[in-house]
């Protein structure tokens, strides 16, 4: 009975504890949104010299892994789904991030990425941001347009009744809706159907995760088609990653940018259509440009965006839906979020 209690009162000071830590915002800004840039992390663009004639262009991405380690990905372009030239695990030395395997050979240092593959050919890279073309974009129809976050009133949104009723996230004092981990999704008081959404969202740091678990978000449409939210940075583009569908589309090409820097979704969303028996006329469809890159080209919904078959297999929707955010854990942050209805 004893140990019970104390055990209680030991787990209730973790809690407490671990409360004080999850729900501390600024705490959480500060670690997983540091203002000091990592000094390898990002993408890095440049040619190979007059030795590479056929496909001249070069571009990595680096990103860290915890743990004092960077994976580093050498391929032909950013945003194009071409195979790694070379794929590595390096440790910093001395300032600078410097690896040598088979032929390949490379260092990144201060601003710069220098490398060569044999005996002639030689690279050299600069940091490229590749900063989306719609950040701050103002919706094409105002008249016409809802803004559900401008930056300081969460009015158009409420949380997920089902989970939390009075969980609502953090509103950041520079104008940022971020995900308060364990409320639970928002959704938006008013719903829709077919429509065209702006948002911007960023990734927080978290480099000693992977998979699902890092930066994990998401943008639903009539409440049950997920375009995700991940930090894939750097890699393949699975439909399970960012641009894509969640479990039902992988994005064309991986557009995402590192954790911490502001990214766009840019959708227009075509609601399915099902006649008065309930029959499904057509699915719905998608089309999705991530930092002004297009990922998702008028993908047809075939099924729903769920983590399981048996929620995979429910019907497409016959009525509007909210749009949902989803809380999964991470303190994902949004802003600038608009919708214009198409009314079809
Ligand atoms: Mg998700």
């Amino acid at each position: 009975m004893r140990n019970r209690w104390l055990l209680s009162v030991v787990s209730g000071l973790f809690l407490f504890m671990g409360t004080g830590l999850s729900y501390g915002e600024p705490d959480a800004v500060e670690k997983f949104f540091p203002v000091q840039a990592d000094p390898f992390m990002g993408n890095w663009v440049g040619r190979w010299n007059k030795e590479e004639e056929v496909d001249p262009d070069i571009a990595a991405n680096v990103y860290p892994l915890g743990g004092d380690q960077f994976r580093i990905v050498l391929k032909a372009k950013h945003d194009m789904r071409c195979p790694p030239k070379l794929d590595i695990t390096v440790k910093p030395e001395g300032g600078a991030l410097r690896f040598k395997q088979d032929d390949w050979f490379g260092e990144i240092s201060g601003d710069t990425f220098k490398g060569g593959h044999g005996p002639k050919a030689r690279f050299e890279m600069r940091r490229a941001e590749l900063a989306s073309p719609t950040l701050g974009l103002k919706p094409e129809h105002p008249d016409r347009a809802k803004v559900l976050f401008d930056g300081i009133s969460t009015e158009a949104w409420k949380a997920d009744s089902a989970k939390k009723p009075d969980g609502m996230w953090t509103v950041l004092p520079d104008g940022v809706l971020m995900v308060k981990p364990g409320t639970g999704d928002l959704i938006t008081k008013e719903k829709f159907g077919s429509c065209r959404l702006h948002i911007e969202f960023r990734t927080p740091l978290m480099p000693t995760l992977r998979g699902q678990g890092r930066g994990n978000s998401g943008v639903f449409f009539q409440d049950v088609y997920e375009v995700q939210v991940l930090d894939s940075y750097g890699l393949e583009g699975y439909y399970d990653e960012s641009g894509g569908l969640y479990k039902l589309a992988a994005p064309l090409v991986n557009a995402c940018r590192p954790p911490g820097q502001w990214q766009t979704y840019d959708i227009d969303y075509t609601a399915p259509k099902v006649d008065a028996a309930g029959k499904v006329v057509a699915f719905g469809r998608m089309t999705v440009h991530q930092n002004g890159v297009l990922v998702q080209k008028d993908t047809e919904l075939t099924w729903i965006t769920a983590w399981t078959e048996k929620g995979r297999l429910e019907p497409p929707p016959a009525k509007p839906g909210p749009i949902r955010l989803q809380d999964h854990g991470n303190y994902i942050q949004y802003r600038n979020i608009w919708i214009e209805e198409s009314g079809s």
